[in-house]
């Protein structure tokens, strides 16, 4: 049997990537320190354990999170097997039973004669051999701090305060304008200007609204860094006007004259296709961010990509260090996978891990190692970790705006209809190019 792959971490990315190196042949070791060491959000010994919700999203056709599990399906994942298995009613979301999710991956896992469970807490990552980390958002620090000196101190990230990402095709242009301020360099901002009663309801639903629980662990340095918007907002009634929400070097070509406040929208990628709301990052929950920014002029309707947020999360840059293949660049024989890639979500984590898994045991064969097409959801959550992008790095979910574009212009619902044919064709196109290859199973 061919060389050994060690897997540290066996979350959702670890345990499919050990499943699928293991079932192409290779021998595997998978390293996973609970339940000696733990993690500040893990109670169980178990594989893959679902740290908070128990819905993987959604599994409708004609979505990204659904397309994305078609391919898993399609690749023989063994984390959606299980959880297709777990299943619980949940309307048009996949939400699994945890315990008999959980159960059934590390059965699983167990079940495979090539992989070898080492139950420790990796300090380091191996000097020699084929290696995958895959040790999600909450890494143990000793190990954090391993990765950060092989990486270099300023390509990890130990917390994640994002503003949520619209999709842009979501947007009432007619209600919004393109400009920056002084109209200095190009119309780089979408503007949402408001008169006065729309700001003073905007900020009265804003201080009232629900956010969600800190851990004990996210708590300390939470305000070191950038301030949540709806604490920001509870500072006064004109904080916001002075700070995210300041309409100086603003002109609403609709009425000639500065707006009462705006809020910004700048690009998140090159196309434009998503988002970001400036300086929103925010502790509102889901359904509150939902109901609240969506009070903003042009928003009325806007689909949240990514939602904002506020926690601990230890990923790395990266467009810096990955292949579209989750290997680094500098270091080939070390793969990464799961959220320390910055995809952000269980399925985005266990998708990276199938990638990895399967290349590392390529790898090990001596094989030519295996680019997913871009145009699939697959391959598009690898390009959004191994390309440089406009704007800071940001973890992201999947999403339409990850994938290209059409060639001709259409309408919403058309669009993601030709995107998802594409997708389909691309990885027909892939699998059948893999045939005889060790892909093809
Ligand atoms: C508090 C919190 C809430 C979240 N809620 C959600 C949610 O509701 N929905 C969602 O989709 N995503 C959620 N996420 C993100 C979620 O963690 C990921 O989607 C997913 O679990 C990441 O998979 P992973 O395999 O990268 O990491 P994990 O599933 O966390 O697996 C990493 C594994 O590595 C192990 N490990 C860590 N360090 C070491 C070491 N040094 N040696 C050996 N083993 C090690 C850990 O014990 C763990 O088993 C949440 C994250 C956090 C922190």
């Amino acid at each position: 049997m061919p060389n050994e792959v060690t897997v540290i971490g066996a979350g959702m990315a670890g345990s499919e990537a050990a499943w699928q190196a293991a079932h192409l042949g290779v021998r595997v070791k998978l390293v996973e320190m609970r339940p000696a060491v733990s993690t500040p959000a893990h109670s169980t010994p178990d594989f893959a354990e679902l740290v908070c919700s128990n819905s993987l999203g959604s599994d409708r056709e004609g979505t990204a999170p659904g397309l994305l599990k078609e391919e898993l399906r399609s690749l023989g994942s063994v984390v959606m097997q299980c959880a297709d298995g777990a299943r619980v009613p949940a309307g048009q979301a996949l939400a699994v039973d945890r315990t008999l999710f959980s159960a059934g991956v590390t059965r699983q896992v167990e079940s495979m004669s090539e992989i070898e469970i080492v139950r420790e807490q990796a300090l380091g990552i191996p000097d020699e051999g084929i290696v995958i980390v895959a040790t999600g958002p909450l890494t143990s620090p000793a190990l954090a701090g391993e990765i950060a000196r092989f990486l270099g101190e300023e390509h990890l990230h130990f917390f994640d305060a994002a503003a949520p990402i619209i999709d842009s095709d979501s947007i009432d242009l007619a209600s919004a304008f393109w400009a920056s301020r002084y109209d200095k360099g190009d119309a780089d901002y979408l503007n949402c200007p408001m008169n006065q009663a729309q700001y003073d309801g905007f900020w009265q639903a804003l201080v009232s609204a629900d956010v969600s629980e800190l851990h004990e662990f996210e708590s300390l340095r939470l305000f070191e860094g950038c301030m949540p918007v709806e604490e920001l907002a509870r500072r006064g009634r004109d904080t916001l006007r002075f700070g995210p929400m300041k309409p100086v070097g603003l002109v609403d070509p609709r009425t000639g004259k500065r707006p009462y406040a705006a809020v910004q929208l700048r690009k998140e990628n090159t196309s434009g296709s998503l988002l970001n709301i400036v300086g929103f990052q925010t502790r509102l929950t889901r359904s509150e961010q939902r109901r609240v920014f969506r009070m903003i002029p042009g928003l009325a309707q806007a689909e949240f990509l990514r939602y904002g947020m506020m926690h601990r999360n230890t990923y790395i840059n990266g467009p810096a260090h990955l292949c579209p293949t989750l290997s680094l660049k500098r270091t080939p024989r070390v793969f990464m996978a799961g959220q320390i890639t910055g995809v952000e979500g269980y399925l985005e984590s266990t998708a990276t891990g199938l990638v990895a898994g399967v290349n590392a045991a390529l790898m090990a064969h001596g094989a030519e190692l295996a680019v997913f097409p871009r145009a699939t959801a697959m391959g598009a959550l690898c390009w959004h970790v191994s390309t440089p992008a406009a704007g800071d790095y940001q973890p992201m979910n999947v999403n339409f705006g990850l994938l290209p574009a059409p060639a001709v212009s259409a309408r919403r619902n058309e669009k993601r209809a030709r995107q998802i044919s594409e997708a389909r064709a691309a990885m027909s196109r892939f699998m059948e190019g893999r045939r005889g290859h060790e892909l093809d199973r």
